[in-house]
């Protein structure tokens, strides 16, 4: 069992930090959040009161923030991760954030002798409290073998994506599928609306035929079908509208900087951007149905 310090416990991070503890792990866990704070403590873990106690002295560091302005905050921040931390401590960043930040973290932390790995998750709040996570990891092989036991005791699969930024490279490819296909599954049940097809038929039939996908089948946007999803309670989160934004955004930074043509994830950002500014960031992202499948 390793010694870890934890540092973001909002939605996904709460629930990992608190599998961690129930492993067995010794948990020193930081938010800004009070009530973040207090959660992770019922759940097993020590409070810290800074982001330098967290980390101080820890085998391990882990991560679990907004977006890569916060991360390089973090660690490289006046009295951050880097402040505190042991000689050697391994530390592995689990949010999703751009590959820039990712890959100059990690420099930096290389530089004062610590490997940091970007390990990106997917798997949702659900998968985050049930420790069904799939890592998809970037960084040196050595350190994502240290890094095994203490993710897999979050997740049910851990892939060594590539050097460091890979992880969050497969991450955003990830998240423009998840979009570009809740937007097309918003699309049919709209369509299949007006044209008089029962919500329920047409979810039996695409959920065995070509057209089934992770967004129909796991978190259908309508309510009814799939009794665990967002739709059935009006949209609570979930994976919020404002942060599939943000990974889109990414996506889209990302293909430019590669020559990369994205056309339908443009699009994607360009209608969850109408989304959010007309209120809904903090819905879930699958509540795009409530635009998408009324326009239609
Ligand atoms: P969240 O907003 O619920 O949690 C983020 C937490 O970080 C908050 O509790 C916040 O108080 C804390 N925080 C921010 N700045 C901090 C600082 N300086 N020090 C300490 N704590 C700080 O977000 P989330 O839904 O848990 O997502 C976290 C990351 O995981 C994001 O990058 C997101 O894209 C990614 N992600 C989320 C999901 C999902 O379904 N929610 C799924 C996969 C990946």
């Amino acid at each position: 069992m390793a010694d870890i310090g934890f540092i973001g416990l909002g939605n996904m991070g709460g629930p990992m930090a608190a599998n961690l503890a129930a492993a067995g792990h010794a948990v020193s866990a930081f938010d800004i959040s009070q009530a973040a704070l207090d959660a992770a403590r019922d759940a097993g873990a020590a409070a810290a009161g800074s982001i330098a106690e967290a980390a101080r002295g820890r085998e391990v560091v882990v991560t679990m923030l907004p977006a890569g302005a916060h991360v390089a905050e973090v660690y490289r921040g006046d009295g951050g991760v880097f402040s505190s931390a042991a000689p050697g401590a391994l530390f592995i960043d689990c949010s999703t954030i751009d590959v820039d930040t990712a890959r100059s973290v990690a420099g930096a932390a290389a530089d004062g002798g610590w490997p940091l790995l970007d390990a990106p998750v997917s798997g949702g709040v659900a998968g985050a409290a049930a420790g069904t996570l799939t890592f998809m990891v970037g960084g040196e092989a050595d350190a994502v073998e240290r890094a095994r036991p203490v993710l897999g005791d979050m997740g049910k699969a851990v892939v060594h994506a590539g050097s460091s930024g890979a992880g969050q490279t497969a991450k955003i490819c990830n998240n423009l599928i998840l979009a570009v296909s809740m937007i097309g599954v918003c699309e049919a049940f709209g369509m299949a609306d007006r044209l008089g097809l029962e919500r329920q038929t047409l979810f039996d039939i695409v959920s065995k035929a070509t057209g089934q996908c992770w967004a129909l089948t796991s978190y259908c946007p309508v309510p009814g079908p799939v009794e665990a999803a967002p739709s059935n309670r009006d949209y609570a989160p979930g994976f919020t509208a404002e942060m599939m934004l943000k990974d889109l955004r990414l996506a889209q930074g990302a293909a430019a900087s590669a020559g990369a043509a994205s056309p339908l994830g443009a699009e994607a950002a360009a209608l969850y951007t109408l989304f959010c500014n007309a209120g809904n960031g903090a819905d879930d992202f699958s509540g795009i149905m409530k635009m998408i499948g009324q326009g239609t």
